[in-house]
């Protein structure tokens, strides 16, 4: 098998000024910022020698000097680190024309981002999806104040939204994190610095990518990618390594799978319009809660409507960024949603024939359950599906997740089979996850 990051430059875009952090770089770089007693830059060149990457290309701007020092020390025979410093300020995306002389793809990180992510694996899905530019997504706490795409079912990028959102927007909460692979390509788009000097990487270029109709790609990822734009998330980054958090990202984790009607959001009957989606007291905190915890949360929900043809999977999508645009506002996030759009009863009218069987994904199937487990690291022995249904406590003990019942509803059931309930998913995620500890107590055995 050919190694992914053969031949593959890595690009650091470290120009910008670091206008928000004003106070903490008067004098320093942002990325030479100190996180765990080593320079970002020390951090990101540390991931691409991991990788196999021996060359690395830091385009720099504000305070080149001392980034030069950086990157001389830190190279060897076997790794070398180049500074390319520009004239002029030209933002994230016009600095990238000091790449003329790229012949292959380019992973680039923007300076101020922390990460700690499988680059090998990027590159093979990039390469393998023949995209012009491929951009890490993920899921974040200031959806709000991002860069948001929206994708297809092949990840494929179909629309970017810029910060800042008007208001009253519906948006998935997908933020491109900072990285992304790029091929000669993209570079050769760029307009001259004499049509438009200052050009930003994602709300320029893969904005006019799109346009043009070249393929953009997402590629969503779990690991741990932090931008450090503010000072409060400089310090959120410098807790999560004190923490190891980003290290553990690669191991199993605990994860807190919910159901979605009735559990975390009002139970209307069959929910067909954004605006009938109202999120259940206290649904938001903790889920903030548990994202601060770093405990991974994933919905599975079964929607039939889908097969009885009452909504579509466009319908679907605008209901699923509701649910996310209203967690976001509180600064909390769902790794991921999974949904069944089957049902295996026929003979209605207007039913979508396709979607009429009996599927491996319907809870009490364990399809979602699975999926999850194959794109995330989960650890199922630590993990919980908190739900309000026989269908939902059933899909636990199928899966080999510890059942949770919660809602007024589902009580009676709670007692009749034995199982742990909890008023709301508030309590519920309380109880379980009671200190900074991110996982639960392990089931006795
Ligand atoms: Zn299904």
């Amino acid at each position: 098998m050919v190694n992914p990051t053969q031949g593959v430059i890595a690009v650091i875009v470290a120009g910008g000024l670091a206008t928000r952090m004003a106070s903490a770089t008067a004098a320093v770089p942002k990325v030479l910022l100190a996180i765990a007693g080593k320079s970002v830059l020390e951090h990101q060149l540390q991931q691409f020698r991991a990788a196999g990457i021996t060359r690395v290309i830091v385009l720099a701007g504000h305070l080149a000097g001392a980034i030069e020092l950086a990157a001389a020390r830190a190279s060897d025979r076997s790794f070398h680190v180049e500074v390319r410093t520009e004239a002029q300020a030209m933002g994230s995306g016009g600095c990238l024309r000091q790449l003329h002389d790229l012949n292959g793809p380019a992973v680039v990180v923007f300076g101020d981002v922390m990460f700690d992510v499988d680059l090998g694996a990027l590159l093979e899905t990039h390469t393998r999806q023949r995209a012009t530019i491929t951009a890490v997504v993920h899921p974040n706490t200031h959806p709000h104040d991002s860069d948001l795409v929206d994708v297809d079912a092949d990840h494929r990028v179909t629309a970017l939204h810029p910060k800042p959102h008007p208001p009253g927007s519906r948006l998935r909460n997908l933020v491109t994190a900072g990285l992304f692979v790029i091929e000669p390509a993209f570079i050769e788009q760029i307009p001259s610095v004499l049509e438009a000097p200052k050009l930003d990487l994602v709300q320029d270029l893969i904005t006019a990518a799109l346009a043009r109709g070249q393929r953009v790609q997402a590629w969503q990822t779990s690991a741990y990618l932090h931008d450090m734009g503010t000072p409060q998330r400089y310090a959120q980054a410098q807790a999560a390594w004190a923490q190891g958090i980003p290290a553990r990202r690669r191991r199993p984790r605990a994860t807190v799978f919910v159901d979605r009607d009735g559990t975390l959001n009002r139970h209307v009957g069959y929910l067909r319009r954004p605006e009938q989606l109202e999120l259940l007291p206290g649904v938001a905190q903790a889920i903030a809660r548990l994202n601060q915890l770093d405990v991974q949360v994933v919905v599975v929900t079964n929607q039939p409507v889908l097969a009885r043809g009452e909504l579509d999977e466009a319908g679907l999508a605008q209901i699923h960024a509701e649910l996310e645009t209203q967690l976001g506002r509180a600064g909390a996030y769902v790794d991921r949603i999974y949904h069944c759009p089957h049902h295996p009863d026929a003979g209605f009218e207007g039913e979508r024939p396709e979607l009429k069987c009996a599927c491996a994904c319907r809870k009490p199937r364990t399809g979602m359950i699975d999926a999850a487990t194959s794109d995330l690291h989960v650890d199922r022995a630590a993990s919980v599906l908190i739900g309000d249904t026989e269908r939902d406590l059933d899909a636990a003990l199928n899966a080999g997740l510890r059942p949770v019942l919660v809602s007024a509803n589902a009580h009676a059931l709670a007692v009749a089979r034995g199982v742990q309930w909890f008023p709301d998913l508030a309590r519920a995620c309380l109880a379980l996850f009671p200190n900074p500890q991110p996982n639960p107590q392990p089931n006795p055995s």
